[in-house]
């Protein structure tokens, strides 16, 4: 309020002395500036009289949220009206953008980026390797005579980039020789300024393609199956009398799960260090059975990392908003608030980077690998996704009275029909290697996809299959605890079910598949292009329908009957259910390397030639690209077993022998006692040397025989056969080993070290 009346009072002093519109915006942004760092030296000094918190640690959510965004306010403030207006029209309606529009952006982004501290920028991409890459240039141009540099940066600058392709993964799309490739802008996630060592750089990010215009990257594919899916929904929403809405957007909000170990302890792991995960280790006599971690208080250690995080995310305007520790030790979870597709998926590697980086601040280390410990809970990524319009209206949205809701009904439809067509490529988007720990091997959520609604819409489906009319909707009912003081509230009008992989809460679906370290970029691509192949598919018959009335509910009856099999409320981790999903004929893809073939069925290409989303030439290369990758990273795993067995495991064990050994010699020298215990102990420990021995030799020889094979999908299956078992075979016998030798003399920390002690 005071702030408000004090802005009027400027603004009037601008009107009365004629001052022009650049003064006045300058003007505005001193009296931004000022007015905060008044409001901050007050609050600071709040909070230093109450001795609640160092004044060094304070800062104010609002005040940083976004500061290093080149975002929409900024845009506003700091472009020429023409020129905001023509990049508005860009990144809303989708048009072309001209070198003069890109060159007024470009100049001021970089005045922008260098008053943040940045020298440098960098068009940032997502290439198939799961990371993001990044090349960096200064702004600087050649010294002029009198040896001082200018700084620039040219709308060409930001609109293409142009890295080397030949080093990126582009399964034969091209030959090495071809090194072209360009990153290209994509205006609808906004810049950003990203601090570090390195100092301040300027991030652009951009889509990746080859010189003749093929996807290289995650970003493409999922900004094609954005169009894809708006193109779609809007036929759909105006055959239902939407005049108003001009864009249809998926929203997504991914909840990220990681494990945070001590950086000193995760130094003396080597398999951590080189694979993400530990290769080797015995159980702790604790796991997770007591279920005290899962939303448990969260240690200081942890809250001040979660804070640092929160702070360098809003920074970047994510918008970081829940936290909480998870069903295993030492796992977490940070969830944001959703956003478009395309920002979520940029968000969520934001994420991933700066829980890695703050945490070496910490002392900590964050792992993200799907399943750093064996036994205890591996980490993944809920995909809540849904579709809203441009005007505020959530397609997922059944509203208090399903039944009726007869678009909610035909979007719900052909989202099981979608589903159900296509559950292998859905599956699929959530194959990685990590991934293959879960999905389908001991653990949730399992590699069968099926689909939960809730009592209230499997009610209504059933309704409709049955007697083709549905009349009523469960209604949602008072909760009662049975405690006077306790506030009632209505409940939600179904329950949760944490089994399934892809399960309807509320207003969106939450996909659960997901691993923790895969971009989610691949899912999305799926689901939109899916959803958006239904839509066309009901809007082709609508359109051209005598009768709408009749044909929608003609359309919602047969693809709720034709796809209730995919629907299943039960409990997705029973053995019945794996049964039961085989009767109904859902697919049951176990791995990785199985669930690959199915980017390249003719049902996949024509899904994905229509929409404009992949070309057969680009699946068939993100096919290889995947076969190539499984085997590489096994790969990398058996060699960091070999290394660790051969160079730690091995010569720790042969010093325990030589201890126990001694210790038995000079017993019997010196009193002659009982020394069965150490001679118990050494056969035992000799014998699993032994092991140890002939599996870490079986191993090298399986693996070299993997190496000198041909990439692709037989090597890959060899990969998953041949070398994991080889693994296992070396694993066993060490972990048994760990649970006899003397701890100081076990060349790593153990889980219980790791998970118990950070
Ligand atoms: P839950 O407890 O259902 O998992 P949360 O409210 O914690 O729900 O949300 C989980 C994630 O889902 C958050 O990232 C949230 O922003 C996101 N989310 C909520 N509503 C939607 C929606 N309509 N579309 C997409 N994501 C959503
Ligand atoms: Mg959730």
């Amino acid at each position: 309020m005071k702030k408000t009346i004090a802005f009027l009072l400027l603004l009037g002093y601008c009107i009365t002395n004629k001052e022009n519109i650049q003064n006045i915006q300058k003007r505005t942004r001193v009296f931004h500036q000022v007015w905060n760092t008044l409001f901050y030296a007050q609050a600071r000094i709040r909070i230093k009289r109450k001795g609640s918190m160092k004044m060094s640690e304070y800062f104010s959510v609002s005040d940083i949220f976004g500061e290093n965004v080149f975002n929409d306010a900024v845009m506003q403030e700091r472009l020429p009206k023409k020129t905001y207006k023509k990049l508005k029209e860009v990144i809303e309606a989708g048009k072309e953008l001209d070198l003069e529009t890109a060159d007024v952006v470009a100049h001021e982004m970089k005045e922008w980026a260098i008053e943040k501290g940045a020298t440098h920028y960098t068009h940032w991409f997502q290439p198939l390797t799961g990371v993001t890459a990044e090349k960096h240039d200064s702004f600087i141009t050649a010294p002029m005579p009198n040896g001082k540099v200018l700084m620039s940066f040219s709308g060409k600058e930001l609109i293409k980039g142009e890295p080397d392709a030949s080093s990126f993964p582009s399964g034969g799309l091209r030959a090495t020789f071809e090194a072209r490739g360009y990153t290209a802008w994509d205006c609808t996630s906004p810049a950003f300024v990203r601090q570090d060592a390195a100092g301040a750089t300027l991030c652009i990010p951009t889509a990746f393609c080859s010189y003749t215009g093929e996807a290289l990257d995650q970003k493409t594919p999922l900004l094609r199956s954005m169009e894809a899916i708006n193109d779609q929904a809007l036929r759909l929403i105006k055959l239902f009398g939407n005049t108003t809405s001009k864009k249809v957007t998926p929203s997504v909000g991914p909840e990220q799960e990681y494990f945070l170990v001590d950086r000193e302890k995760y130094l003396k792991r080597k398999d951590l260090i080189f694979t993400g995960r530990t290769l080797f280790g015995a159980m702790p006599p604790k796991g997770q059975e007591m279920d005290d971690h899962y939303f448990g208080a969260i240690r200081e250690r942890i809250a001040a990392y979660m804070k640092d995080v929160n702070k360098e995310l809003w920074k970047l305007g994510v918008s970081a908003k829940t936290q909480h520790n998870e069903v295993a030790p030492a796992q977490h979870e940070l969830a944001p608030i959703y956003a478009e597709a395309n920002i979520a998926v940029d968000h969520n590697q934001l994420v991933m980077e700066t829980l890695k980086k703050v945490a070496g601040r910490h002392g900590l280390q964050c792992l993200l690998h799907e399943k750093p410990f064996a036994g205890v809970n591996g980490s993944g990524k809920h995909n809540n996704w849904s579709i809203t319009t441009d005007d505020g209206i959530n397609l997922l949205d059944p509203g208090k009275t399903p039944h009726e809701n007869v678009q909610f009904l035909l979007v719900l439809t052909c989202i099981l029909k979608a589903v159900d067509i296509h559950a292998d490529l859905l599956r699929e988007s959530a194959a990685d290697v990590g991934n293959d720990h879960r999905l389908g091997a001991n653990e949730a959520p399992p590699a069968i996809i099926s689909i939960y609604l809730g009592d209230q819409l499997e009610d209504v489906l059933t309704q409709l299959i049955s007697t083709g009319e549905a009349t009523h909707s469960l209604s949602s009912e008072k909760l009662e605890t049975g405690v006077k003081t306790l506030p009632d509230f209505m409940k939600d009008a179904a329950d949760r079910n944490r089994t399934s992989p892809f399960a309807f809460t509320g207003n969106k679906f939450e996909f659960r598949m997901v691993g923790s370290q895969d971009s989610i970029a691949q899912p999305n691509v799926v689901l939109n292009t899916i959803v958006a192949e239904a839509f066309s598919e009901v809007c082709d018959i609508l359109e051209k329908a005598d009768d709408f009335d009749l044909a929608v509910h003609d359309l919602i009856k047969k693809y709720a009957t034709e796809h209730q099999r995919i629907v299943f409320n039960g409990n997705g981790y029973s053995d019945e259910w794996v049964e039961e999903a085989g009767k109904r004929g859902l697919p049951n893809i176990k791995s990785m390397v199985d669930a690959i073939p199915s980017l390249t069925t003719e049902k996949a290409v024509s899904l994905f030639e229509k929409f404009g989303v992949f070309t057969r030439a680009e699946l068939e290369s993100r096919a290889e690209i995947e076969y190539e990758t499984y085997a590489k990273e096994i790969n990398i795993e058996a060699k960091a077993m070999i290394d660790i067995a051969g160079k730690q495991i091995i010569p720790a064990v042969i010093k325990y022998t030589t201890k126990l050994a001694e210790s038995a010699n000079l017993v019997k020298s010196v009193c002659d006692a009982d020394i069965s215990v150490q001679t118990e102990l050494l056969k035992e420990v000799s014998d699993l040397l032994a092991e140890t021995k002939a599996a870490l030799a079986n191993l090298t020889a399986v693996n070299n025989k993997g190496g000198a094979m041909e990439e692709g999908r037989e090597q890959a299956v060899y990969y998953r056969d041949e070398v994991r078992a080889a693994m296992l075979a070396l694993r066993a016998p060490v972990d048994k080993l760990e649970m006899l030798v003397d701890k100081d003399i076990w060349p790593m920390p153990s889980y219980g070290d790791l998970i118990f002690e950070v």
